[in-house]
């Protein structure tokens, strides 16, 4: 990873969108459900450069500050340019990096908490692609078959403790939409396990499906329940991808690398949620750790 760059990562040919930061944060939105993508990196026509990015986690940022009832429209949303939202909600993160190692693209990716890294080209200063810890995942899968594997692959996730098993952050599938976005603001987690009233799983909500909210504009009824936002979502994983304690990490990262999701959620014979194992848990564990270095953690 360290004598890897970015641009090996890359892929030959991708979708990179940039906004202005002049645009509006609605059409920016709609914009990027049009495309496809789940994120876009600003551009400042007045100081000539990039200035940062405009995520999903923002879209919720401002739905959860702004929204009031399904009959009031969210005015913030509809006028609002990127600038007078970025001037309100600064997340004071700037992470434009020319072509660094994998290594550090890691590390920056875990201390920021962040889903997006931009790489850029020294030479022209364009953005190439937006690095996600998914990619990472997938050179590191392709490339690691390439090497002797490390033995602790065949030790049990239950053993190795790698993931978050205290404190999950879960949403009832009678809850709100709004309540979903109030967890995801306040406990800044990337995905909801959706659970019933017998605390089986029976859903994951990500911050990824609250695009859906923009594609079927139905952003103003924010006080529909989970059971129905995750029944209306238009394209989503069948099912609820798991794990179990007794589960080898070898088996637990070739299931992620193969359903390119950010998460599995573990749980007991019983579907009942009892940890996360996050991309962001795999890197730390297979790149910084046996480099000493804690980002994620720490
Ligand atoms: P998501 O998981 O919704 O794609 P992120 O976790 O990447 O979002 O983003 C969290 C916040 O950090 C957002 O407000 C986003 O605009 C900002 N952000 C994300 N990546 C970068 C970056 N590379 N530089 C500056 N800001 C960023
Ligand atoms: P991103 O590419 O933004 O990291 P995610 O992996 O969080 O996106 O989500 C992409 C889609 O996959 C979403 O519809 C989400 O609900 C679904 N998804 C992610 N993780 C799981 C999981 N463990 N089980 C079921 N669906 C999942
Ligand atoms: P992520 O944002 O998914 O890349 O993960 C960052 C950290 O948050 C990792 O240690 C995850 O295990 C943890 N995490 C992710 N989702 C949840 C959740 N719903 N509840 C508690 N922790 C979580």
């Amino acid at each position: 990873m360290r004598s890897h760059c970015c641009y090996d990562a890359i892929p030959t040919s991708s979708k990179l969108v940039i906004f202005d930061t002049t645009l509006q944060v609605k059409k920016a939105f709609f914009a990027l459900v049009a495309n496809g993508v789940r994120a876009a990196p600003l551009w400042d026509s007045k100081l000539k450069c990039f200035v940062g990015m405009l995520t999903i986690t923002d879209f919720i940022n401002i739905l959860h500050r702004y929204y009031k009832s399904p009959l009031v429209q969210i005015y913030e949303l509809e006028e609002h340019k990127i600038e007078t939202w970025r001037g309100l909600y600064d997340t004071s993160i700037s992470e434009f990096r020319c072509l660094l190692s994998l290594f550090d693209a890691i590390y920056s990716l875990l201390k920021n908490k962040i889903h997006r890294l931009p790489v850029i080209d020294p030479l022209s200063g364009n953005v190439l692609h937006i690095l996600t810890h998914k990619r990472i995942l997938k050179f590191l899968h392709i490339f690691g078959s390439m090497i002797p594997k490390p033995r602790f692959l065949q030790k049990r996730i239950g053993e190795v403790a790698i993931g978050t098993f205290k404190q999950i952050a879960i949403i009832q599938e009678s809850a709100t939409v709004y309540e979903a976005l109030t967890v995801f603001v306040e406990r800044r987690v990337s995905a909801l396990p959706v659970v019933n009233e017998r605390g089986k799983v029976v859903a994951l909500y990500s911050r990824f499906d609250v695009i859906n909210l923009a594609a079927q504009k139905n952003y103003n009824n924010l006080n529909m329940t989970m059971r129905e936002a995750v029944a209306s979502r238009a394209c989503c994983v069948e099912g609820v991808l798991k794990c179990y304690r007794y589960e080898t990490l070898e088996t637990i990262i070739d299931r992620i690398a193969k359903a390119e999701v950010h998460r599995l959620v573990l749980v007991d014979s019983d579907d009942v949620v009892r940890g996360i194992v996050s991309l962001s848990d795999l890197l730390q564990a297979l790149v910084l750790t046996p480099a000493g270095i804690d980002a994620l953690y720490s």
